[in-house]
């Protein structure tokens, strides 16, 4: 088969985003050692990891991406014993404003969410304004607050996920980019990088935006398992004079389309744009940038900002049904698929990185009917 010399693995995973991370994390965990994570940029985190809002919200109207954030959100708020130097979550609180039939559907939500363990509060509008008194009360007719959820440190967990893998065994090598998946009857047998091959017995495909890609190498049936990149844009302004924002929870608005939340020196916010595009380094577009200080301007004029501190943009990465991808491929024995994360990557990753060292181990799990994530759900 030509393999170089190269000593083989039993999972090379691709990409180092928290996907990868955590896997790498859960797998080592358990005992195994030979893990190759390779990662193209110089350094883990560069792409959507490194650029989301950072925020745990035990909320979705999809039952399984609930479930995983549920499964999450205990992890995130007790992570085992040395895990971090520091807290992973801020419980900051999450406040939701709603009006009109959503809020209806979203107070019919509460009892199931209490049964499964979220603390959620229902404030009124006047309730709403007490805490965040710069909002435009005609928009909403009331909010949610999730008092326990709030503010995840990404840098942290993505170290400590890291740190703990290393430690046990997994190699990371960054600057080292994946250039195709090596097979050999039906079955994957390693991948080809720029400088050279490496035989493993599992390549699990946590390559993010660039995830569609690596599976259409790995197996190219066009259009069999589609993941396509949303872009979304962030900007951070300074708060407005004699306002004190820093205990403010991070606040979403569903009907206007924007999310604000403190962070270190200001504000930063969010028109939740979802424009989709090639896999790339995003840039934040001008147009999306000035549309997020217009829909400021309606949801709390006083926020609209003299000037931004800050823009960036990543790409959160959706497959058609919007659930997550994770299992192993239908065709191909041996790839595996840990992608589609869209934009709950990073709270749900303590629930996805275990169930996918699970799949990998046992072939099954206990968290989760795992048909559900399972990349075979798009066969036929
Ligand atoms: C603006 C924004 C806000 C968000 N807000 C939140 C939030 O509040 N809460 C939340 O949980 N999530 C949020 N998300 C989503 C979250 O960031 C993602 O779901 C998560 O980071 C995806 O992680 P990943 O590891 O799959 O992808 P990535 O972090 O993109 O990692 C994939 C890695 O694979 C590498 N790679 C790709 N191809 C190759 C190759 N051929 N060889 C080697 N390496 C390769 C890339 O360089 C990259 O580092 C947000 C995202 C954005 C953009």
């Amino acid at each position: 088969m030509g393999m170089d010399k190269r000593p083989g693995f039993e999972v090379i995973v691709i990409g180092c985003g928290i996907a990868g991370a955590s896997l790498a994390y859960f797998l080592t965990a358990r005992g195994m050692r030979d893990i190759l994570i390779l990662e193209k940029e110089d350094q883990p985190g560069f792409h959507a990891t490194g650029r989301s809002a950072a925020a745990l919200v035990e909320l979705d109207f999809d039952p399984s991406t609930l479930h995983l954030k549920l499964l999450g959100g205990r992890f995130l708020r007790n992570p085992p014993q040395g895990f971090s130097d520091n807290p992973i979550l801020e419980k900051s609180g999450i406040l939701i404003t709603f009006k009109g039939p959503l809020w209806d559907q979203v107070r019919g939500m509460v009892p199931g969410l209490e049964r499964s363990g979220v603390a959620v509060n229902l404030l009124s509008r006047e309730e709403t304004l007490s805490r965040v008194p710069v909002l435009v009360p005609d928009n909403f007719d009331g909010a949610l607050l999730l008092p326990e959820d709030g503010h995840i440190d990404v840098n942290e967990l993505l170290w400590g996920y890291l740190r703990q893998a290393r430690r046990l065994g997994a190699r990371l090598q960054c600057g080292e980019e994946v250039l195709s998946v090596r097979t050999h009857e039906g079955r994957c047998c390693g991948v080809k990088t720029g400088t050279g091959q490496y035989r493993s017995r599992w390549v699990v495909n946590a390559a993010g935006a660039w995830a569609g890609r690596i599976g259409a190498l790995a197996c190219p049936v066009p259009g069999r398992i589609e993941l396509t990149p949303f872009r979304r844009t962030i900007i951070t302004f300074p708060a407005p004079e004699r306002l004190n924002v820093g205990k403010w929870p991070h606040v979403g608005d569903l009907s206007n389309h924007l999310y604000f939340s403190p962070e270190s020196s200001g504000l930063f916010a969010s028109p939740m744009d979802e424009d989709p595009m090639e896999p790339c380094d995003a840039r934040p577009d001008q147009m999306v940038v000035a549309q997020t200080v217009e829909r400021l301007r309606r949801v709390s004029p006083r926020l609209v900002p003299r000037a931004i501190s800050h823009r960036w943009a990543g790409l959160r990465t959706f497959a058609p049904d919007r659930i997550m991808v994770v299992g192993e491929d239908p065709v191909l024995k041996g790839f595996f698929w840990l992608a589609g994360q869209g934009g709950a990557g990073i709270e749900t990753s303590p629930a996805v990185g275990r169930i996918a060292s699970d799949l990998i181990l046992d072939g099954t799990t206990d968290l989760i009917d795992p048909r559900v994530l399972s990349p075979a759900r798009f066969m036929d």
